[in-house]
This record gives C-alpha cells, structure tokens and sequence, in this order.
C-alpha cells in the first residue's frame, strides 16, 4: 500500500477516432488497482464548453449521469462508479465551459490583480487544481481526459497534464493512450499507423505516453507490437492489446490477461502480485450462461440514441444476471404506441416507462401504462413513468379525466405539478416557473421512508432509503387518499410526507412508480433491488 496524500495521478487519453471505449477502459483499470488493493478515484475532464452535461440533448451526447451531490455530469461516471463501487461526487467531472467562467469569474472579482488572463497559466493552473484537489485519500487518481487528441478543445487539458509531469515527476504520473490498430481485409493484416500518427501528435505536445492500449479486433502479433513499440518509443510490454469482449464486465479481467495493471504498478515501482479478481470472473461466467431470457418493453422518447439510456440498460443487465437470465431491452417509440396501437406490448414480459421530458410522446407512454394495467403486466415507471402512471390511474380508475401534469399545460386537476419549494437537508430551496434552464432541478441524494406494508419495503428491506433525483415536477400529494382510494398505495414518502417518492398498486403483480432514478446506483455486483425484483417478476416468479 502507498501512503495516502501522495495519489498518483493516471491520465488517459484517446487517439486516431472517438469511440473507442475509453471510459470503459480507464474504469477497467480503476477496478484492476482496486483488486490490487488499492483506493481509487476516477475524474472525467471534458473539453466542451458546456458548464456541465445537465442541459444537453440526450440525443447527441448520451444520458446525463447525476452524482449523490446532486451534479449533472457525463455519463462516464456511471461508468467509473458502476466498475469500481466509487460513489462519484461533483469535483469529478469538470468541463472546459466551467474551467473558463471561473477563471473569468476570478478576473472580474480582480482576483489575478491586473494581470493578462491567459490560458498558459491561468487556465491550465485552474485545470491542475482541479485534478489534484481533494485527492489525499486515494493511492490512485484516474483522470480521463475527454475527446481525442488533435482536437482544438483539448490542448489546454492536454497542456495542464503535460505540466503535471513536469511537477510531479515521472514517478508520480503515467500516460495511458488509447489507439486504434485496424485490420485490414484487403491487405489481409493489422495496421500500426494510425497509432504512430497519434503518438506523434502527442508528443508534439510534449507528452510521451508510458503504455499504449491498441484497440483491435484480433491478437496483435509479435511483429506488430515490436514495430509500435519501436516508432512510440515504449517498452514492448507497454503495447497492451485492448480486445473486443463479448461483455463490457469481460473487460477489467482482458486488460489484465493483456498485463495492463502490471505494466502500470511496474511504472509506479510497486510490487506486481496477481488481482483478485475472481468476482469478475464469477459475474462474466453467470452473464454469459443465462438460463433463459426475458424481454423488457422500454417505451420512450429517445429510443434511436441507447446511450441516452445507459444506466437504465445496465441496470436491467445486472438484474438480469442476479436472476439467471438474459434481459433482452424492446425499444420502443411511444409516439408508435398511441390511440391504443398496443399490439408491440403483446409480446414483451414487462413493461418499463423510463425518465423524460415533455409533452411528445405522453399519450402513448400513457396507453402503455392502461395496457400494463389492465393485463396484469409488471409495470415499473421511474421518475416520468411514475407520473405517467398516476395521471393514467387519476384518469381511468379515481374518476378525473381531464387529471394531467402542469408541465403539459394548464388543468383543472393537477395531480403533477411544479415543485417550487422542497426541504434539502433542513433548508427550504426555492424555484419558479422563470429561473433559469440549467441547474433548476431537484438534484442528487434525498431520503425517501418507506412504508411498513408495502412492496417496496419488503424489496429494499429497510425502512428508510436514500436514492437519486432529477427533476421539476412531483406527483401531488393532496391528491393522495384519492388515488390511494383506488388502490394506488403512496408506499414512500419524503420524510415531512410532502413528496410522493413512490407509488404502487396494491391489486396488481407488479406494478411501481419511483420519483427517483434507481437505476444510477445499481452496480454489476450490487445489483438495485427494485430491478431484481423487477425482472424476476416478469420471469413470473416473486422474490
Ligand atoms: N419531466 C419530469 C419532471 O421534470 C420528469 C423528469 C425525469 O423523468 N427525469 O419532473
């Protein structure tokens, strides 16, 4: 073990095209140090100029990944919590949008005293703080830089790390550079040009990567790697095959097979003993030998884009690998589903209407629900999907028809509706219909009670929960003996009883509404309860 308030620093950077798994692959490394023994934290430095991911399209960049503390951030920190168990918290994602308005909000307060403001150093000394701060605890920090090298939004990530090195020496730090080595049909062998050219970048730059990870979709030969090693400058054993895998969780034991870890301790000086990774092993064994398969319905919005779903569809995979089974995830449009075109619902085992945003696609997310209803098929709705089921169950069981949510426009029955007020942790936070887009949500870790006769309480098993939030409007709660009239059981509560959290049909098999996003918090070997229990009810067992 290292002493702790001296963490080395891992950078990872990409090259040659995006894509390439990067994300994956430095949270496959965070795992491998941890079965080391180690204590990691894993950042994400992202080069956009966005402030941060919470106000971008689902569409082009993916699912927005909210932390404990409440922040919006790239979906890689799903990944990076999902491989190592590392709750991620707000200082772990930082955008060069936010880098800047610091820096210019330092300059306006006269904080650098007259000074040129330039990105050398001032921009590259705010990116340094950022990646060593608040680090002391951990033997490991891995720091994912964001894009591809040769990109213009990068250079002054590239810069700070560079600088980095210099500071902290060689001992301290480690370059990992992602490439890819493609083969060729016609020439019927792999090429190693793209990554001599993508080295060459960065050392134009001045960083000299210690291992390379060669993305490939065939062993690299002997020759090839020589030649790699030769033109970049690395040891032989540096070159690192990064093997396409069947599974994402195949990962962390393929790099190490590779000599990934041992190529990184050997870097650091430390002892090169073998991981335990036989829980890896265990949970690849039982996803690739499923008993079975299951097929989830997922109506949504955004069904074209998977990554906007990524927790989700992790979440389901894990909860089918607790239950033996392959989960097999049916996209489908809920545009496609309105007036009753419920026909694509018929073959699926279960239904699941995911978080969203806005009036398109509602009507059909709502027949989903009545089908779900009606047949006595389990239904899970999270966070939009539970209000689409309390305004379907508002309307065809409690006798209110025109019931709808305030963020679908004006009704006489507002069963969701804006949250302008809520408590956070003793103190009242405020919102009104004007504030501003980003950052004006219900965000992060609230304490939801459970309770004592109800299904959730008998999935969770405990009496009090605490899960993750992001979102505007909440279900009202004076609609509650109402709806709890018709069976709709508000079997979890916001600890003042003022915010539905959850909701359930006491006459159905399954059949959940969470204002939260539980999917963000399941793990591959702590797969989220309410999942579990999810996916074994659409096998028809009950656990
Ligand atoms: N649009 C809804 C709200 O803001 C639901 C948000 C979500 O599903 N994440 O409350």
């Amino acid at each position: 073990m290292i002493t702790a308030k001296n963490p080395r620093y891992i950078f990872v950077t990409g090259g040659v095209v995006s894509s390439l798994g990067k994300g994956i692959a430095a949270a496959s490394l965070g795992a491998l140090l941890q079965a080391h023994g180690y204590r990691v934290r894993m950042r994400k430095l992202d080069p956009y100029l966005n402030v941060d991911p919470g106000t971008m399209s689902p569409f082009q960049h993916g699912e927005v990944y909210v932390t404990d503390d409440g922040a919006e951030t790239d979906l890689d920190l799903g990944h990076y919590e999902r491989f190592t168990g590392v709750a991620a918290q707000r200082g772990d994602n930082i955008t060069t949008g936010k880098i800047y308005s610091e820096v210019i909000a330092r300059e306006r307060r006269g904080d650098y005293l007259g000074a040129t403001v330039q990105v050398i150093p001032h921009v590259t000394d705010m990116i340094k703080d950022f990646v060593t701060s608040d680090t002391d605890d951990y033997d490991f920090v891995l720091c994912e830089i964001g894009g591809t090298v040769g990109d213009i939004e990068s250079l002054p990530f590239l810069e700070a790390i560079r600088q980095l090195r210099n500071e902290l020496g060689v001992g301290r730090t480690l370059f990992a550079h992602l490439t890819l080595v493609p083969y060729i049909a016609s020439a019927g062998e792999i090429k190693t040009k793209p990554t001599q050219h993508s080295v060459k970048e960065l050392l134009g730059l001045g960083i000299q990567p210690d291992v390379l990870l060669c993305r490939c979709d065939r062993d690299i030969p002997e020759e090839a790697r020589h030649k790699i090693a030769l033109f970049c400058n690395i040891r032989k054993e540096a070159v690192i095959a990064a093997l396409d895998v069947q599974t994402i969780y195949q990962v962390p034991s393929t790099l190490h097979t590779q000599g990934f870890d041992t190529e990184v301790l050997r870097h650091f000086g430390l002892a090169t003993t073998p991981p335990d990774i036989a829980a890896w092993d265990a949970l690849v064994t039982r996803q690739l030998n499923p008993q079975g398969t299951v097929k989830i319905g997922i109506v949504g919005k955004y069904t074209s884009v998977v990554d906007s779903y990524k927790s989700l569809a992790e979440a389901l995979t894990h909860a089918g690998i607790a239950n033996n089974v392959a989960v097999e995830m049916v996209w489908l449009s809920a545009e496609a589903l309105e007036n009753g075109n419920t026909e694509s619902l018929e073959t699926v085992d279960a239904i699941l209407v995911p978080g969203g945003f806005g009036e398109r696609g509602t009507a059909g997310k709502i027949c989903a629900v009545q089908y779900a209803r009606e047949n006595n098929i389990p239904y899970f709705g999270i966070c939009f999907g539970m209000q689409m089921a309390v305004i379907e169950i508002a309307r065809h069981l409690a006798g209110l028809p025109t019931a709808n949510s305030t963020e679908l426009g004006q009704t006489s029955e507002p069963v969701v509706g804006l949250m302008t007020e809520w408590e956070n942790q003793g103190t009242l936070e405020k919102r009104s219909l004007s504030t501003n887009k980003g950052g004006t949500m219900r965000l992060g870790a609230y304490e939801c009670v459970l309770r004592a006769a109800s299904k959730a309480r008998a999935i969770y098993g405990a009496d009090s929960i605490s899960e993750r939030h992001r979102h505007r409007y909440e279900v009202n709660i004076n609609y509650q003996a109402r709806l709890e009239g018709v069976g709709l059981q508000f079997s979890g509560l916001s600890p003042d009883g003022g915010l539905p959290e959850i909701v359930e049909l006491t006459d159905h098999p399954w059949f959940i509404g969470v204002q939260f996003h539980p999917e963000l918090k399941s793990k591959p070997h702590a797969p989220h309860p309410l999942f579990v229990s999810f996916v074994a009810a659409a096998l028809g067992r009950s656990l």
